[in-house]
């Protein structure tokens, strides 16, 4: 894709022109151009590789906390959650996820989740964790391990998207996809197991909604 592409009428046209070559990536340890700079996208604020760690991680240089090092914020949100179980601000958050659980609607098949909207992408991580029987204790548990894994990191991205999405991360890897298997004849007789197994995509937009939810569920614990 070049700004010549026919592709572009001749406004988008003198819109890149007056973004590209202007910026390199905001990160301050890296020169590489933005990616509408170099034209390989419409981004202006990081370079391509600085971009995509961002929509996968939810930041552009802090990548996603690995399950040792959630370990001892896990330890200490279990125990938060112990000794406040039965208060209002809990009971108030699991409330509004079991209202997110019952507002989902129909589950749909992970592969049937191609060309959704990531609103409604979301809506169905709902639907799949309701079906798949998720205590809401434990989509408590993953918004305050987060947010303990963040307090405690010298090296946090504190911004609210970095929050949103590793928890969002964590809270859609407890619905996991859609799997199938059913027996198939093959032309001589013999029989064989297909399956199939889709796993729904983890990264853009539909994690940024889905931690928006996670954030206002969590608003009675009034954390932070
Ligand atoms: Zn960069």
């Amino acid at each position: 894709m070049t700004v010549e592409d026919p592709d572009f009428n001749k406004f988008q046209r003198k819109l890149i022109r007056a973004d590209a070559y202007r910026e390199t990536c905001v990160l301050p340890e890296c020169s590489e151009p933005t990616s509408a700079a170099s034209l390989q996208g419409i981004n202006k604020r990081f370079c391509r590789k600085h971009y995509e760690h961002y929509q996968r991680h939810g930041s552009p240089y802090r990548g996603s906390y690995k399950a040792a090092e959630l370990q001892s914020a896990r330890k200490a949100a279990r125990a938060w959650l112990r000794s406040n179980r039965d208060s209002q601000g809990v009971l108030a958050a699991l409330e509004r996820i079991r209202i997110l659980y019952r507002s989902a609607g129909p589950h749909v098949p992970a592969y049937r989740l191609k060309g959704m909207l990531p609103k409604e992408r979301a809506r169905k991580a709902w639907a799949r964790l309701r079906d798949a029987q998720v205590a809401p204790e434990k989509i408590l548990l993953a918004w305050l391990s987060v947010n303990e894994a963040i307090r405690t990191d010298t090296n946090a991205d504190t911004k609210p998207e970095f929050r949103r999405v590793q928890a969002a991360k964590l809270v859609h890897r407890l619905a996991s996809g859609t799997h199938k298997r059913w027996e198939r004849e093959r032309a001589d007789g013999s029989k064989h197991v297909e399956r199939l197994d889709v796993y729904p995509r983890s990264r853009g937009r539909i994690l940024r909604v889905l931690g928006e939810d996670i954030e206002r569920a969590m608003e009675p614990l009034g954390l932070d």
